[in-house]
Parts: C-alpha cells; sequence; structure tokens
C-alpha cells in the first residue's frame, strides 16, 4: 500500500466514525446522517490514495468496500466454482463424480468447455465422446452451467496445454479478426450439435491471453466473461465483477487449485476468502478447478468457503445481480443531481 499517508483523530467520535486504522492510526473516517439517505449530508476521507497502488488483498479493498456505502450498493456474498479445460479426452467418471457431489451439496458450477481437442495429428471433437456429453448435459440439469473455453486451446501445441489467441513462442497476440471470429462461431456450432447450446453462458478466454481488439470481438458475442477484466486494469485480487462495453466480467480471484497434495494451498484460499468475507458490503470468492485432479481435494475448500458464510452461485447469477445492482443504485444520481443544483 501507499505509504504517503495523512492521519486523522476524530474529535468528536459520535459525529465522525473511523473505518479503517493503519499502524493503530485513523486512515479513513465518515461522517454521516441517520437518515436513509437522499437528505442526509455525508463526508468521507481517505487519508491515502487507495486506488494509487491496488495490490493483492490491501488497503485499496476496504475502499472500495466503503464505495458501496457512498453509491448504497450492496450485494450477496457469493463463492464460484469453475471445473476447468474439460475437453473431448476428459476422464468421464473424475467428472460425473464431481459434477454428482456439487448437485448433492446444492452448489451452482461452471465447466469451462473446449470443444476439439487437438495435439499433432489427433482431432477429437465433442460430439465423438458422446458419454462425455451425456455428463454434461445431466449437469446443466443439475445446477451446471458452461463457459466456451475457445475452440481448441491451442496454437502449436496441445490441447489445454498452449494458448489459443496468443502466440507463446514471441507472446504476441494471434488477433486476425476472421481467425477469432471463425473460432467463437465453430465452438458454438460444436455446443449446437450437442444439444449443449442452451446451457452456454459465456465464454473463457484460454489462459485470459488475447489482444485488446480480440477481446473486443468475445465482447460483441457474449454478455458474460468468465475472468478478470485485462486492458486498462490492473485489479489481480478483485472481488466484483466489471463491465466492459457491455459485456460483464466475472473474476476468478482466488486463482486456481494447483495439482499437488499439500493441504497448504486449501488453507491459503481459505484465509483469502476468510480475508475478503470480512468485506462489508459483500464480494465474490471465486476459483477454479481442474476435475482430473479428483473430488478429494475439492471438497474441503467447498466445505471451508461455506463454512465461512459464502453462498454458492453461478456465474450467470452473478452477472444478472450485478447488472441488477447497476441500475437499482441511486447513489450516483444523487450527486449528480446536488451539483446540478450549483451551475
Ligand atoms: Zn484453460
Amino acid at each position: 500500500m501507499n505509504r504517503d499517508f495523512i492521519y486523522l483523530e476524530p474529535l468528536n467520535s459520535e459525529l465522525a466514525r473511523v473505518r479503517a486504522t493503519f499502524e493503530n492510526r485513523s486512515i479513513v473516517l465518515s461522517s454521516r446522517g441517520e437518515s436513509t439517505a437522499s437528505s442526509a449530508a455525508s463526508f468521507y476521507y481517505a487519508g491515502s490514495r487507495p486506488t494509487s497502488s491496488i495490490v493483492s488483498g490491501g488497503g485499496n479493498l476496504i475502499f472500495m468496500d466503503l464505495m458501496h456505502e457512498v453509491y448504497r450498493i450492496r450485494r450477496n456474498k457469493s463463492a464460484l466454482i469453475r471445473l476447468e479445460d474439460v475437453n473431448p479426452t476428459s476422464d468421464v467418471d473424475n467428472l460425473t463424480e464431481i459434477t454428482n457431489f456439487l448437485s448433492e451439496m446444492n452448489v451452482p458450477f461452471t465447466i469451462s468447455l473446449i470443444p476439439f481437442y487437438l495435439h499433432e495429428n489427433r482431432l477429437i471433437p465433442l460430439r465423438e465422446n458422446t458419454n462425455l456429453v451425456k455428463v454434461i448435459k445431466s449437469a446443466t440439469n443439475h445446477g451446471g452451467e458452461i463457459v466456451l473455453h475457445g475452440l481448441t486451446h491451442q496454437h502449436t501445441g496441445e490441447t489445454g496445454v498452449d494458448s489459443e489467441f496468443w502466440n507463446e513462442m514471441n507472446s504476441t497476440p494471434l488477433e486476425e479478426t476472421g481467425f477469432v471470429k471463425s473460432r467463437i462461431e465453430i465452438g458454438l456450432e460444436e455446443l449446437k450439435a450437442t444439444g449443449l447450446l442452451n446451457h452456454n453462458s459465456g465464454w473463457e478466454t484460454p489462459h485470459y491471453k488475447a489482444g485488446n481488439g480480440t477481446y473486443g470481438l468475445f465482447e460483441e458475442e457474449f454478455d458474460l466473461i468468465y475472468e478478470a477484466p485485462h486492458w486498462n486494469y490492473d485489479l489481480g485480487f478483485l472481488p466484483y465483477p466489471v463491465i466492459r462495453r457491455n459485456s460483464v466480467y466475472v473474476p476468478t480471484n482466488l486463482g486456481y487449485y494447483r495439482g499437488d497434495l499439500s493441504s497448504q494451498q486449501i488453507e491459503e484460499k481459505l484465509t483469502k476468502a476468510g480475508l475478503l468475507q470480512e468485506l462489508q458490503f459483500g464480494g465474490v470468492a471465486s476459483f477454479f478447478y481442474h476435475p482430473s485432479l479428483g473430488l478429494e481435494k475439492l471438497r474441503p475448500l467447498i466445505d471451508g468457503l461455506i463454512e465461512q458464510g459464502w453462498k454458492f452461485a453461478s456465474a450467470k447469477s452473478v452477472m444478472k445481480e450485478f447488472l441488477a445492482e447497476k441500475t437499482s443504485s441511486t447513489g450516483g444520481n444523487y450527486e449528480l443531481q446536488k451539483f446540478s443544483r450549483f451551475k
């Protein structure tokens, strides 16, 4: 966090409330009338520049949380899980075990689906793995939804390992419009051919890597983009959806579970989620998990988040909640009205 602080001590604690401290000194204060809003004068003081240095889990979160009060927004505390990189070579038993478990726990989830597996000369379309299609279809009837995760999730390498819209050899975007559009189109066609198109909620970019213009093409096609926004933002631990143009980006701020056996990762994620749980006005705790790792390591994460008070929600419902907040929030308009009187 930026150390360039100006501290303030309230002389009358009935008039000003300390909202955050740093090294035991008041750094954020507010004062607000008791009435419900429109006539109440309010005053907020932040003795730092909370957006000048945005770090994972930093003091900027307190500021963003408090902004909800200013704009009169309250969110749910939603946990999200996405089952990652499901493709025509995925193990059907693993996926079945995990989706059955989530359904039984009443935990909504998203399957990030790659419709074609490609590596060297081996090409398998989703429709050829009828057992997998059956499992995914059944999952979508029991709390699951899909996001399209590229067409092949590779450029020259193997599906799931390589990036699709980014050349890893020379770190440049693969952004020719026709190339990008046809990949989206063929991907959606394969979902249609397998009867899954109606369950598709949005898009997730392979490895979250594509050029700015390419993101524009994704945004043209999908209302929901299930990753943090990349362009002009650096909001790694962001616990909120963000809208860019007309697409809502839902972040995965807890990252993913890497494939080792240590329980340390579970603790780390739960510690982060616990920190986010302290946000007064809500937010999301969102992670993704590769179903090939099996159920054993997923269970404590789900249990832990539920124990902390999170309610699991689908990415689509988080998007809808966010859009509803956007239209119902009146704080911003109130400020505009107030200033217009001075003209
Ligand atoms: Zn992926």
